[in-house]
């Protein structure tokens, strides 16, 4: 945990999200600031700041985050016809929050390159 780190602050629910799921190792919240219809964060409840900072112990936590989006996905109903998922890593990627969070966005059509 740390305490000046937001997504660790909302993981310990000392900040307000609107929670899609949690169990052991994540958290899913809605985005405050959504992109897309469905707009939901996976996030694990351990810090780790970027992509670069995870280890081949972290494999597990990684595949269940991504399973965890598809889940979601297919429990709105955007599963067939498709979603989104990123990681933003740093900043020339628009990674702002230095806890990694997979996005899930989708119920509309995406386009490609994204920005
Ligand atoms: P990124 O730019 O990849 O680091 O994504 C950070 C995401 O966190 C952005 O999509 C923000 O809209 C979202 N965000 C920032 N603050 C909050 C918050 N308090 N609750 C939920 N989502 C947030
Ligand atoms: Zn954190």
């Amino acid at each position: 945990m740390s305490t000046d780190c937001l997504f660790c602050r909302i993981v310990a629910g000392e900040l307000p999200a609107t929670l899609v799921h949690e169990d052991e190792q994540l958290v899913a919240f809605e985005d405050i600031s959504p992109q897309a219809p469905t707009h939901v964060l996976i996030v694990p409840r351990r810090h780790v700041a970027t992509l670069n900072d995870l280890g081949p112990e972290d494999d597990g936590l990684v595949g269940e985050m991504v399973r965890r989006a598809a889940a979601i996905a297919k429990a709105r109903g955007i599963a067939e016809g498709g979603y989104r998922t990123v990681f933003n890593c740093n900043r020339e990627a628009g990674q702002t929050v230095f806890h990694i969070h997979l996005h899930l966005l989708g119920g509309r059509p995406l386009t490609w390159p994204p920005g």
